[in-house]
């Protein structure tokens, strides 16, 4: 008797899936009351969440399992913080550190005064090791493949300085920039953004 073993032609084969086995969480900066940074009715925390949710999709894709600390428009501070934007992302850390990931990854939008200032950014803390690497890897790619001229930097903010699971700031652009602000709210340029960051995310495991 032959044993036959049957796969569908939609079935991804381990190959396809380098991804597999990994565990990534991804924060979806500010969120309910905090709009993070804004231009007009243009809020930072929507465009998070859209750009997440595209992440997601690709990680999974690869094989990846993934987490989220929301899916909605919500913040984590309670009634009883007397510094709410402390207790929002001190639950963020809690989140994240009970699931162990491989890498986080804290997806945000930039900033700056000055509207000539555009790019994504990768930032992170030197309290994990591997941090800067992470950084250098996601940064190339986005040199590669979003032709962004800006480079790695560290950041002192709380919630990278107070988890030593290995992962990053990601600032995907800058809503301050009028070219920028516009590909940011485009669904082909937000795939875009999520392709780049998980061929590094591929690249950064196989090193
Ligand atoms: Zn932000």
């Amino acid at each position: 008797m032959v044993n036959t073993f049957i796969i569908s032609e939609t079935s991804a084969y381990v190959n396809d899936l380098p991804l597999l086995g990994k565990v990534i969480y991804i924060d979806p900066g500010h969120g309910g009351r905090d709009p993070g940074t804004s231009y007009g009715g243009l809020l930072e925390k929507d465009l998070n969440l859209s750009i997440s949710f595209k992440l997601r999709d690709e990680l999974m894709s690869k094989g990846a399992l993934v987490y989220m600390t929301r899916e909605s428009d919500i913040d984590f501070s309670s009634r009883w913080d007397i510094k709410k934007k402390r207790g929002d992302l001190y639950r963020r850390i809690l989140m994240m550190e009970k699931a162990s990931p491989n890498i986080y990854l804290s997806i945000h939008i930039n900033w700056y005064d000055n509207p000539i200032w555009r790019g994504a950014g990768v930032y992170y803390h030197k309290i994990n090791k591997k941090n800067e690497t992470l950084a250098q890897v996601i940064q190339a790619g986005f040199k590669e493949d979003l032709n962004s001229k800006r480079s790695i930097k560290q950041t002192d903010l709380y919630l990278y300085s107070n988890t030593k699971i290995n992962g990053v700031l990601l600032e995907c652009g800058y809503l301050s920039n009028p070219n920028e602000r516009y590909l940011l709210q485009q669904d082909s340029y937000q795939k875009e953004i999520t392709k780049s960051i998980t061929k590094s995310i591929i690249k950064y495991f196989s090193i």
